[in-house]
This record gives structure tokens, sequence and C-alpha cells, in this order.
């Protein structure tokens, strides 16, 4: 299983770290010991001073496939769920700065807790309408709408399937909207799509 992850994929969100709006998808992606799952904390780790949280719809690939044409993208998933691309900020900035890959500030263990996945049919949901925001506190930190993507889902799966041979359980993170922001010890995260609370996780 592989997860990918979607950069600057809400142009708000690029603007605010001041990088500019991609003309192409920009893919990374995290191991699979990135998972954090069933609503377990989420261990702070010593190695930053700025783990930042980004709430994401994250999509579930059904079907194996690689050169997917764009037509029959929307083939290839059919449930989403909504996760959170943990990142260290502080070190992703000196190895972005370097010109070095971020696997380390995006890559590391638990950083991309992740909801239970609920079906577009049963849901009603289109891939291009899903309201999703994210809470610190009780306080809403980050809203979004997939309405609002540089690139939507079936250009993303394209686009990845140029380079990555798509399987059954791959999923796709895909891109976090304006108002990324730290997490300190004791925080409470919770993230919703639409009003149903779909993910909590403390900050231990
Ligand atoms: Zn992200």
């Amino acid at each position: 299983m592989k997860i990918f992850c979607i950069g600057r994929n809400y142009a708000k969100h690029a603007k605010e770290l001041n990088n500019a709006v991609p003309t192409q998808p920009l893919v990374f992606s995290k191991p699979r010991t990135a998972l954090l799952q069933n609503n377990k904390p989420f261990y702070h780790p010593e190695f930053s001073k700025n783990i930042h949280y980004e709430c994401e719809i994250v999509i579930k690939i059904c079907k194996n496939g690689r050169h997917v044409q764009k037509e029959f993208a929307r083939n290839y998933y059919k449930e989403f769920s909504v996760g959170i691309d943990f990142t260290a900020r502080d070190i992703q900035q000196q190895l972005k700065e370097k010109g070095h890959p971020w696997e380390i500030a995006k890559g590391f263990d638990h950083s991309a807790p992740l909801a239970e996945f609920i079906s577009f049919e049963e849901t009603g949901y289109s891939p291009s309408n899903i309201p999703f925001h994210l809470t610190k506190n009780g306080e809403t930190v980050q809203e979004g709408n997939t309405s609002d993507v540089i690139f939507d889902f079936d250009t993303l799966i394209c686009h990845i399937s140029k380079y990555f041979t798509l399987q059954l359980g791959d999923l796709i993170f895909t891109g976090t909207p304006a108002g990324v922001g730290p997490v300190a010890i004791g925080d409470q995260l919770e993230a919703f799509i639409g009003d149903r609370k779909m993910l909590q996780c403390e900050i231990r």
C-alpha cells in the first residue's frame, strides 16, 4: 500500500506559505508506518519544534492501474475520508532551503492520522463538492471544500499513474486548504466532513 500526498493543491494555502501555485500536481509520499488510525493520540516527536496540522480529504484507490486516462479515472475510487498530513515545518523549511528531499519532515511515524472511509454512493457527496473542516480545541482552524482544488481527483489519478502503478488500497491525501498551523501537547484536533465528525486526535 502506498500513500501519496499532494502539495499546494489549494491556491490560498500555497500563498500562505509563500509558495507559487503549481502548474502540475506536486506529488510526494509517506510510508505506511506514517498511518495513525482508530483515533489514537499523536505523540509529539522531539525532533521538531513546529509540527503543523494539514487537514485533507483522502481517497482510496479501488482498482489497479497505470497510465490511467482522465476520462476513466473516476472508476478508480469509490471511498473517501479525512486525514491529517502532519508536517515538521521547521525541518521542511531547512530541507527546502538546501534543495533536499522533504521525506523526514513529512513521512515520519504517525504523521498521517486517518479516519474511517465512507462511500460516495452512500453519502451522496460528489468528489468535487466535499465540505470539510478541522477544529483545534473546539475552534475551527481550517475550512475547505474540494470544489476549490487546483487539480481535481481525476487529474491527480491520471498524473500519479503516469509514474506509479496504482494498486488497490493506495491512498491519496489530496491537499490542504488555508489555515495550517502548529500543534502543542494537550491540543485536541477534530476533523469533520460536512457536519459529521470523522476523526479526533489528541496531541500528547
Ligand atoms: Zn499536505
